[in-house]
């Protein structure tokens, strides 16, 4: 077990609101979090670590461990949706998927309930001036989403594509004077495949030069490796131009068992890759390769 408890804050949640069915949004205070360094990257994100299970409003574990003393095993990373510095308050939004330590905890947090959060980072990239910009994402990185575009300078052309559970889920973007936002309602959303990595490519051709523009994909796992592969490989954007991050993954027990059998050893592939002088960038392709060979 790693302990990595010292630098978690303790949180109190001092608001709850339903953002719709799938969308929870809660907002933690309490005398800690004056120690929260937000206001980063506009992808912040940070651990959060929850009372296991039944964990209502609870300091301990019914073992009497303090959850923040285990959590690299039960933190989970959430975006920092905003961070009030002035008034000491964080507030995230939490996509209630059914399953998992967090969404259970999340479902049913109340007022007065204790939660940890670890220090934020974030690794956003802004545009230089002027060159457009295509972002897309999943209701897990909708928060991600909302703090870029209201980053971007006024003269960047950006082009959004969210995937939503449904209208329900749908929030007004500001930003940049061109901004255009589509919204991607998929009701199976969380429990089938994304349909992002199709709709970019439709978006894509029609664009002059798709080259010119910057990219940042955050959604499903597997959806996230289709859509680098996609710009890497098809669209040919340089590397730097584009950045695609999987914020989690569609059945990930039974793709986890899969994994396992398959053999596959990413750190092998890693070493073999430097070894043989292989940039960072071709190392995750060779791992993409390997991945699509196993059929994950
Ligand atoms: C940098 C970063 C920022 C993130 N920001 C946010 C955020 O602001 N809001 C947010 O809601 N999420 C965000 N996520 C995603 C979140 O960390 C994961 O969804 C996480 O797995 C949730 O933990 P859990 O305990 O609920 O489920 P886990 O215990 O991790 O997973 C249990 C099972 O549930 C399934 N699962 C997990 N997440 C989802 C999902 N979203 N939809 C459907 N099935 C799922 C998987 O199959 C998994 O095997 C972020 C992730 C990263 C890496």
């Amino acid at each position: 077990m790693v302990e990595v408890g010292r630098d978690h804050l303790r949180a109190e949640v001092v608001g709850v609101e339903r953002l719709s069915p799938r969308v929870v949004r809660i907002t933690f205070g309490g005398p800690e979090l004056a120690g929260f360094g937000g206001g980063g990257a506009p992808d912040e994100w940070f651990r959060l670590v929850v009372p296991p299970s039944t964990g209502r409003g609870g300091a301990a574990e019914p073992d009497g461990v303090d959850p923040r003393r285990r959590a690299e095993e039960v933190g989970r990373w959430y975006t920092v949706r905003r961070w009030d510095a002035d008034a000491a308050l964080l507030t995230v939004d939490l996509v209630l998927h059914g399953r998992g330590v967090a969404a259970s905890w999340a479902g049913s947090a109340a007022v007065g309930d204790t939660a940890w959060v670890g220090q934020p980072r974030g690794a956003y990239v802004p545009p230089p001036p002027g060159v457009p910009v295509v972002l897309a994402g999943d209701l897990t990185s909708l928060p991600a989403l909302t703090r870029i575009v209201a980053s971007l300078p006024g003269t960047t052309p950006t082009r959004v594509l969210v995937e939503v559970g449904g209208a329900d889920d749908e929030q007004p973007l500001d930003g940049p004077a061109d901004l255009e936002v589509s919204w991607l309602r998929n009701p199976r959303f969380g429990r089938a495949e994304s349909l992002l990595p199709a709709a970019l490519r439709e978006l894509l051709p029609g664009r002059s030069d798709p080259r010119t523009c910057r990219y940042w994909m955050a959604g499903e796992a597997t959806a996230a490796r289709l859509v680098r592969h996609h710009l890497r490989h098809e669209l040919r954007v340089p590397d730097g131009h584009h950045h695609a991050v999987g914020y989690w993954r569609l059945d990930g027990e039974e793709w986890n068992r899969r994994f396992a059998e398959s053999g596959i050893d990413i750190g092998a592939i890693w070493n073999a890759g430097q070894r043989t002088g292989r940039t960072q960038e071709e190392i995750v392709d060779d791992i993409h390769a390997r991945l699509v060979e196993a059929g994950l």
